[in-house]
């Protein structure tokens, strides 16, 4: 393996900002290009999602040999089925843990979108058979056990704190007669996670020559200056005052997290034993179960459930709401658009002796957004009616799972040799002054850029070569 020619590899995102993750390569190999894509997720929350999402794909599905799922957010997997109804018929290479939640997911994309073409008239963007032949065609893989989904790529998926299943890719090119090409894709980053121990990269991918792909979520804000952990004060004080919270909660890893959060006040002697907390979804509660049962958490953490915790009866629910006695309420989904956080919020928005408490970020044009941006006594549009909010509500950050900017700068000080660090999934200010950040801060870094706004990073063993403008080609 390996030679004297150096072997053209273009990186192009398909997407602009933070939601729609889905990111081409191409490698132009002597017997002909070789494509493959990193994620293919859904855009959420942007105001035009709806139409970025039924978007042609400008690329052709067909002709995409592989794709590689890093892990299990609607963002980053969430136009797979689509992508199968569209032509493409090749295989989606993950982890074992985000193979045995795609079900879960796409199903419930499935669900959402049909809800959604529904209500405006629109035709449905894929089916529950396409989402099977997703599913059939999903390859799961082991942590650090490279595979070759063609000749001439090879790829190892590493452990990632961003979430139970998710994947740091290494991606090795070696065609014969050319000089390798190796990748890291980070997919959505964070070092560490309560529920799981994550296993370092090995020192053999540190020291060798990378091309890094990475997120930049919070590319503008270091550890220090996020989020202070506020939760377990904020429910302490709320329960001295009201009788009921509720915490809408994402289906996946927040609602969990949330759960032992309750558990720990608990065992602290925070939050009385005699509280019940509610759990009320679906989706939320067969992810808790794969928690408890399936998934490769550690064995001290499938215990999370809280004491007194109940499954919410949907016949007893307006009972249980109404009722005075302090309670907490989690349920999904954690913007208050969909699930059963649609029909609790209305029957909770005008009482003032509760509190709806978000735990994570609220898309511009959610029900969320819109209690937080409101004050008391504003009338508040809730989608099926209009309230006046009297209730308190409350936010917190801290639940975050991505990276700030200085620990993503702290892993990519890690690597002895960074051939070109290639930005994407941020916003475009962000994009920008975090590449800015990178390059003032990084000496083993040969070249920091940019990825999106239709560019294309075409590079080789040794760094970037040149950048496309897409705008002014259409065909690679
Ligand atoms: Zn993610």
């Amino acid at each position: 393996m390996g030679g004297h020619f150096k072997l053209r590899v273009d990186i192009r995102s398909m997407h602009e900002n933070v939601t729609g993750s889905c990111t081409l390569v191409i490698v132009h190999a002597p017997e002909g290009k070789i494509k493959f894509l990193i994620d293919c997720g859904l855009y959420q929350g942007e105001e035009n999602a709806d139409e970025l999402n039924r978007d042609p794909f400008r690329f052709d599905p067909e002709e995409i040999s592989f794709i590689i799922a890093t892990h299990n957010h609607t963002d980053h997997v969430g136009r797979i089925p689509l992508l199968f109804r569209r032509g493409y018929v090749g295989k989606v290479h993950t982890t074992k843990d985000t193979a045995k939640m795609l079900r879960l997911s796409l199903s419930d994309s499935e669900k959402v979108l049909k809800l959604n073409a529904e209500e405006y008239g629109l035709t449905y963007m894929y089916s529950q058979s396409d989402v099977y032949n997703a599913l059939n065609n999903v390859i799961p893989h082991e942590f650090e056990q490279e595979f070759e989904p063609v000749p001439g790529v090879k790829v190892t998926f590493y452990m990632n704190g961003h979430l139970i299943g998710a994947a740091l890719t290494h991606i090795h090119i070696a065609i014969p007669g050319f000089e390798p090409v190796e990748i890291i894709a980070m997919g959505d980053y964070k070092e560490d996670n309560n529920f799981f121990k994550v296993k370092q990269l090995p020192n053999s991918v540190f020291k060798s020559n990378v091309h890094i792909i990475t997120e930049s979520t919070y590319g503008y804000v270091d550890s220090t200056e996020a989020a202070k952990p506020v939760f377990a004060q904020n429910i302490v004080e709320i329960l001295e005052e009201k009788n009921l919270v509720l915490i809408p909660v994402f289906a996946l890893a927040r609602g969990q997290e949330v759960l032992y959060e309750l558990k720990k006040m608990q065992e602290r002697k925070q939050l009385p034993m005699d509280i019940p907390i509610f759990i009320d979804g679906k989706l939320f509660m067969d992810y808790c179960h794969l928690y408890r049962y399936s998934l490769d958490i550690a064995d001290e953490m499938r215990d999370f459930y809280p004491k007194n915790m109940n499954v919410m009866n949907k016949d007893h629910r307006e009972e249980i709401i109404r009722s005075r006695s302090k309670k907490i309420i989690l349920t999904t989904s954690g913007m208050g658009n969909h699930g059963p956080a649609q029909e609790y919020i209305p029957m909770i928005v005008e009482r003032k002796d509760s509190c709806i408490h978000f735990v994570g970020f609220t898309a511009p044009g959610t029900i969320g957004r819109a209690l937080l941006e409101a004050n008391e006594g504003d009338e508040v549009d809730l989608g099926m009616c209009s309230k006046i909010k009297k209730c308190e509500i409350r936010f917190t950050g801290e639940f975050s799972t991505h990276a700030k900017r200085d620990e993503l700068l702290k892993f990519f000080k890690c690597f002895s040799n960074i051939r070109s660090l290639l930005i994407q999934h941020g916003e475009e200010d962000v994009k920008d002054s975090f590449a800015e950040y990178c390059r003032n801060k990084l000496d083993n870094c040969k070249s920091v850029e940019v990825l999106g706004n239709a560019r294309t990073v075409v590079l080789d063993s040794w760094g970037i070569k040149k950048i496309i403008d897409e705008r002014l080609r259409c065909n690679l």
